[in-house]
C-alpha cells in the first residue's frame, strides 16, 4: 500500500467531527437519500476513518465511525462496513496525493452517468481549472471488485468521477476539499443540463481552455486532470465531429446523387 505524502495535521476527535459536518451538508444539499453514500479520511499509513453502513450521512455521531486498515478489516467501531470500502482502499492505493474521499448519489450529476453521459465539455473556467472534466466510469455491481473496474483508468488523471447508473466520486487532499470537488461538479451538471435545455452548451475553444490550464498555478490549485485529449472536449473538437472526411471519387458520386435527386443530371 502507498503510503500518504499528505501530512496529518488534525486529531483523530477532528477528523471525526469534520465527517460529522460534511455529511450533514452532503445529506442537506440532497446528495444522498436514506442511508446512501459513504465518506472517508486516511488518518495514518495503515487506518482509514470511515462512515458506517446503515446510517444516514445527516445524522452522525462522531461515535458513529469505524477505522479499517489497509485491506478493509475492521479494526475499530461498533457499526458494521460500508460495502463500498473496497472502492476507497483502492482509491487511496492509487492515490498517495489524498488524504479523502466523498462518495454520494448527487442528482443532477447521477442524472448524468445514469444518463450514459460524462461532464466533458470546457464550459466554465472554475471547472476546468478545478476538475479538468468529470469522466464517466463503466456500471459496476455496488460491493464487487467490479464497482470499481471501470473507475480504474480514470483515478490516476482525474479528481471527480461519474459512475455510470449509480453516483459519483471525488477525492482531495481533506475532506473539504473533496466536499467542494463534488460541489463544483454537481454545479457544474445543473448548469451544463440547463444549457441542453437552452438548445446546447457551446465549448470554449483550445487556447482559452490551455490560458486556463496554465492560470493553475496562480490559483494554487493541484488539479490532475489537463491536457489529456478529450479532457475536456473544446469547441474545435465538436467541429470535427460535425466533419466528415470522403474520397475524390466519394465526393463525385455525392455530388451526382445530390443532383439527380433534384433532376438536374
Ligand atoms: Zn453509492
Amino acid at each position: 500500500m502507498v503510503q500518504s505524502s499528505v501530512p496529518m495535521n488534525k486529531t483523530e476527535k477532528e477528523y471525526r467531527q469534520d465527517i460529522v459536518d460534511i455529511g450533514r451538508l452532503v445529506y442537506q444539499k440532497g446528495w444522498v437519500a436514506a442511508n446512501d453514500g459513504n465518506i472517508t479520511i486516511r488518518l495514518d499509513q495503515d487506518r482509514i476513518l470511515a462512515t458506517p453502513t446503515g446510517v444516514s450521512k445527516g445524522m452522525m455521531h462522531v461515535d458513529d465511525f469505524i477505522i479499517v486498515d489497509m485491506q478493509g478489516n475492521k479494526i475499530e467501531g461498533r457499526k458494521e462496513r460500508t460495502s463500498e470500502i473496497a472502492m476507497h482502499l483502492t482509491i487511496y492505493g492509487m492515490r498517495p496525493d489524498i488524504r479523502s474521499i466523498v462518495h454520494a448519489h448527487p442528482p443532477v450529476a447521477t442524472g448524468f452517468a445514469t444518463a450514459g453521459k460524462p461532464l466533458n465539455l470546457a464550459l466554465l473556467p472554475e471547472v476546468i481549472i478545478g476538475l479538468g472534466c468529470v469522466p464517466l466510469a463503466d456500471y459496476g455491481l455496488p460491493g464487487t471488485p467490479a464497482l470499481t473496474e471501470g473507475m480504474l483508468p480514470y483515478i490516476p488523471k482525474y479528481d471527480a468521477i461519474l459512475m455510470g447508473n449509480h453516483g459519483a466520486v471525488c477525492y482531495g487532499e481533506d475532506v473539504y476539499k473533496a466536499f467542494f470537488k463534488m460541489e463544483t461538479m454537481e454545479h457544474f451538471a445543473r448548469i451544463t443540463l440547463v444549457a441542453e435545455l437552452l438548445g446546447g452548451a457551446k465549448a470554449l475553444p483550445r487556447l482559452e481552455v490551455d490560458k486556463l490550464f496554465d492560470s493553475r498555478t496562480r490559483y494554487g490549485v493541484k488539479a490532475k486532470a489537463g491536457a489529456l485529449p478529450g479532457c475536456p472536449v473544446v469547441a474545435e473538437d465538436l467541429e470535427d465531429q460535425d466533419r466528415f472526411y470522403v474520397t475524390r471519387q466519394e465526393l463525385i458520386s455525392l455530388v451526382d446523387e445530390a443532383l439527380k435527386a433534384r433532376g438536374v443530371a
